[in-house]
């Protein structure tokens, strides 16, 4: 999810019918374990964001999950910094993993794929922001693959 999308229509619904399973309830936690999380539905078709600001803050593409029910542990640890004028990244001050991505006062989360403990059965089952992927890397499989421009439309909402 790119800092760059317009506005609240971005807000991330835990949508089931991406073909990859129902809901699932799941626990992660950051690098150090200062954080942990317990997130009750979390949906396991996820996307890898390949836009710039996802790399520079997790150090590669962003793969995360939409999720609902989140409660974090540790949050003493937790910070929070605003990416922009409504999205906020959160992360462990103490090893500093990145572990997710929200609409501010939103309380749907994006989680990092990384962070989870048992993330086997999450699926990628889709790319976006293919636009601004380096030619570094690229992720195998057949799914679907969206320019920023057409992620954006595809949320109802016009790329200014
Ligand atoms: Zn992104
Ligand atoms: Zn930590």
């Amino acid at each position: 999810m790119s800092d760059e999308t317009k506005g609240p229509a971005a807000s991330s619904e835990p949508a089931a019918g991406h073909g990859a399973g129902e809901l699932t309830a799941e626990t992660g936690r950051c690098l150090c374990g200062a954080v942990s999380f317990t997130a009750a539905q979390v949906d396991p078709g996820m996307h890898a964001c390949h836009c710039r600001i996802c790399r520079r803050w997790t150090g590669g593409p962003s793969i995360s999950a939409n999720a609902a029910g989140v409660a974090f542990a540790g949050s003493a640890y937790l910070s929070v910094y605003e990416s922009s004028a409504w999205g906020e990244r959160g992360f462990c001050r103490k090893c500093g993993s990145s572990l997710f991505f929200r609409l501010q006062g939103s309380d749907r989360y994006i989680l990092n794929h990384g962070s989870f403990d048992n993330p086997d059965h999450l699926k990628v089952v889709g790319e976006i922001y293919i636009d601004e992927k380096p030619s570094s890397y690229d992720l195998r499989g057949e799914h679907e693959r969206l320019t920023g421009d057409e992620f954006l439309a595809s949320l109802g909402i016009t790329p200014e």
